[in-house]
């Protein structure tokens, strides 16, 4: 009897997830390959979570994944995650031997590393006999007529395949143009390619006061706002609460990154992108209580330095940047000549204006928006152009929040591919 082979390009998060699948499905001698180009299978799941895996998230509202993702529409992915969904990633990482421990939904293994989410992997695919194959370079990937690919490689060998997984993944978080090459592949098959953009990344600004608040870490609300058209200035809104980290280029941390696809596309297409940081995020919808506490503090320290005035209200460096910003210093007194400036302060904590310039680059993003639009695959993930083809993880059009969401998009549509 022939047996059928099934080539998977890709041994990260997604490519690992379709061979455990496609070899758990098979059981009739048929044989998985995982063709990876670096050294060793997974190194990005190593570095996921700062070194932890976050590894997928329980609170998964799938009526309400549009929020949770972009790229694609939330009903696809609904009926995507529906057949493998962030209990079944638990389920299936406990049955491989894998505990887990969940924090507030967002779900990382017990021991705390990345490298065991990894290993659980690599010992699934020793036990069921999958080939692995590192340092695989691969030439060209061509379709035959009757069924089936050839993939080529640089060291010039050729593997025939009766399907092929593609999973590449992304170049986020790798050096250069490193990353890119499974668009390549999916475009010389007929796929179309959302140019991709850097997301769940920092954001660049303009400022000559960033080095002077670099460090900083505080609670806050940003609030991301995209030029429509140059004139009249309309806008799009966009708006994030969590841990804002000021580095001495700009603004970062969960919530910025959350905002960042939009920047990033919205930049690349020419488009005016500002924000606003709400240094007290605690009085918002409460501005009569916050206009009060103004008010009284103005009065209260009338006659005494501003840096009695502003004490505490949020980290010092930020009063600092403030201040200067509006012609004081910090050991100006408060008195009625100077109110207007201090009330301008003031304002400046709930609004802080900041133009955005860029975002940061690949190499120190989280994942990529853009890649192969998910109506170009079944919900087998099977290309709708090519028959036994199959697309998986990040080389898809879909990205989503920081917290889990990414890796769980990657087993979910390995698994789908694996079992396709
Ligand atoms: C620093 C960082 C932290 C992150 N933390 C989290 C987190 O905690 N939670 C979360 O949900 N998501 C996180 N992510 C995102 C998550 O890691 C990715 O979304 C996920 O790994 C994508 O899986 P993938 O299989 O599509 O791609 P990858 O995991 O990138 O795997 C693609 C594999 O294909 C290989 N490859 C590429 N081209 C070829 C080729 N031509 N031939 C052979 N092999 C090739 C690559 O070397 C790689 O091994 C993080 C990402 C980064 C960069």
């Amino acid at each position: 009897m022939n047996r059928r082979k099934t080539g998977i390009i890709g041994g990260g998060a997604s490519g690992l997830m379709a061979a455990v699948a496609a070899a758990e499905k098979n059981g009739t001698g048929d044989e998985v390959f995982v063709l990876e180009k670096k050294e060793r299978i997974g190194k990005k799941i190593l570095v996921t979570g700062n070194g932890k895996c976050n590894l997928t998230n329980l609170s998964f509202p799938l009526d309400r994944l549009g929020e949770y993702y972009h790229g694609a529409s939330a009903g696809r992915l609904q009926a995507l995650f529906s057949r493998f969904s962030p209990e079944d990633t638990c389920g299936l990482f406990r049955k491989m031997g894998m505990l887990t421990v969940s924090r507030d939904g967002y779900v990382y293994p017990l021991s705390g590393q990345a490298s065991t989410v990894l290993d659980t992997l690599r010992f699934e695919l020793e036990r069921r006999k999958v080939w692995i194959r590192t340092e695989c370079r691969i030439a060209a990937v061509e379709p035959l007529k009757r069924g089936g690919y050839l993939v080529h490689t640089q060291e010039d060998d050729t593997y025939r395949f009766d399907r092929l997984i593609l999973a590449c993944g992304s170049p986020a978080g790798q050096k250069g143009r490193e990353g890119m090459d499974g668009y390549a592949y999916a475009a010389s098959l007929g796929h179309t390619v959302v140019p991709v953009q850097p997301a769940l990344t920092a954001l660049r600004c303009e400022g000559d006061f960033w080095k002077a608040l670099a460090g900083v870490r505080c609670q806050a609300s940003i609030r991301l706002m995209i030029g429509k058209t140059q004139k009249p200035e309309t806008f799009s809104e966009y708006s994030e609460e969590g841990e804002l980290q000021l580095t001495d280029y700009g603004i970062s941390g969960i919530p910025v990154f959350q905002l960042s696809r939009h920047a990033s596309f919205a930049l690349a297409a020419g488009r005016r992108v500002r924000a606003q940081i709400d240094f007290l995020p605690s009085f918002a919808g409460k501005e009569g209580e916050y206009r009060k506490l103004a008010e009284e503090r103005i009065s209260a320290f009338r006659g005494r330095p501003l840096e009695m005035l502003f004490c505490g209200l949020v980290n010092k460096k930020i009063i600092l940047a403030l201040l200067k910003q509006n012609g004081l210093r910090i050991q100006d007194t408060a008195e009625q000549r100077n109110e207007p400036a201090i009330r301008r302060v003031f304002s400046g904590l709930r609004a802080f204006p900041v133009q955005v310039k860029g975002v940061n680059p690949f190499s120190a993003a989280q994942v990529c928006a853009g890649g192969v639009p998910l109506d170009e695959v079944t919900d087998r993930m099977e290309s709708r152009k090519h028959p036994g083809l199959f697309l998986a993880g990040e080389l898809l059009d879909v990205d989503g929040r920081c917290g889990g969401y990414n890796l769980q998009w990657a087993w979910t549509s390995g698994y789908l591919a694996g079992r396709g």
